[in-house]
């Protein structure tokens, strides 16, 4: 079954009584270009794939071919009787039906993944909850090796944007933390079924091992991103002291110890920098 093929979508979908539904950010893709290249880039032969979001599997069934086994966790439970139709010829596949924001992917992981040689994360995200998913995955600290994912276009600018550039933010300092992340390619709207108001791109982020900085209190550096970026247009000194107990004063103080002006913004400070204003408050 040609599962990016459109009239297959529909035939399928009409059978089984299956409306998309918005809220659920359930756009299918139809571009029979997209999941190999995914694929490719997210795993390989050994290795076990958590899927979030498989839809009608057209992501699934190109993993099953390129990984050794696929976990897809889906939240909707009208796909229960679509799946193990579209899915009938992949032995490798398991679907566990829940929120992946609720499950306690840890054990998934060990439970289903144990005879495979590492774990990685691919999906093509629903967009109304693209940034948290992502930062559950990192912050979660799963064994995993990467997290390749469709995510709207302007997210994926803003998540794997340079830290200490215009286009960074909270988020990028946190995903940079983490991983090493990177824009594969473009997908434009009419690649999906409904077709968007936006169009994608993949990224690919790649976990670090350790972290390129060093960190006294992993809280507070991440209590100061949030802080720092939350008035974008303000400087550093105010917007944090705006929103935290920290003092102009502290602030200011601890800026010269790192050789910056008091009138930096926070999106002009690279992570070093970051790191160190947090480990000298
Ligand atoms: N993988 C399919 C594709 O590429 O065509 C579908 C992708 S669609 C953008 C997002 C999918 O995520 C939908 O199947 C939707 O039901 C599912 N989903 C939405 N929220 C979810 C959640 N919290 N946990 C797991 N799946 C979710």
């Amino acid at each position: 079954m040609n599962l990016s093929d459109k009239r297959t979508i529909e035939t399928v979908l009409k059978k089984h009584g299956f409306s998309f539904k918005k809220s659920l950010g359930q756009n299918f893709l139809i571009n029979p270009d997209v999941c190999p290249q995914m694929a490719e880039a997210a795993c390989d032969k050994n290795m076990g794939v958590l899927e979030i979001g498989p839809g009608i599997g057209v992501l699934t069934k190109e993993l099953s071919h390129t990984a050794k086994k696929v976990v897809a966790i889906e939240l909707d439970e009208r796909l229960k009787t679509v799946l193990p139709e579209t899915l009938a010829d992949c032995d490798n596949v398991e679907v566990i039906y829940g929120d992946a924001m609720k499950l306690d992917l840890h054990a998934i992981i060990k439970e289903k993944f144990a005879d495979c040689e590492g774990v990685c994360v691919c999906a093509n995200l629903p967009y109304y909850i693209t940034s948290p998913i992502v930062m559950m995955l990192l912050e979660s600290k799963l064994p995993i090796h990467n997290i390749t994912v469709m995510v709207q276009k302007e997210a994926a600018e803003r998540l794997c944007a340079t830290v200490g550039s215009r286009e960074s933010g909270a988020v990028t300092v946190a995903v940079n933390y983490y991983a090493k992340a990177e824009i594969l390619f473009e997908v434009d709207r009419y690649s999906f079924m409904p077709a968007p108001n936006v169009d994608s791109a993949v990224i690919k982020l790649n976990i670090r091992q350790t972290p390129e900085i060093k960190l006294n209190d992993e809280k507070k550096f991440f209590t100061l991103i949030k802080s720092g970026f939350a008035q974008r247009r303000k400087t550093l000194v105010n917007t944090i002291s705006n929103t935290t107990n920290y003092s102009k004063e502290q602030l200011r103080e601890a800026l010269k110890k790192i050789g910056l002006s008091e009138t930096v913004r926070t999106e002009q400070l690279t992570m070093q920098e970051l790191a160190d204003l947090s480990n000298n408050l």
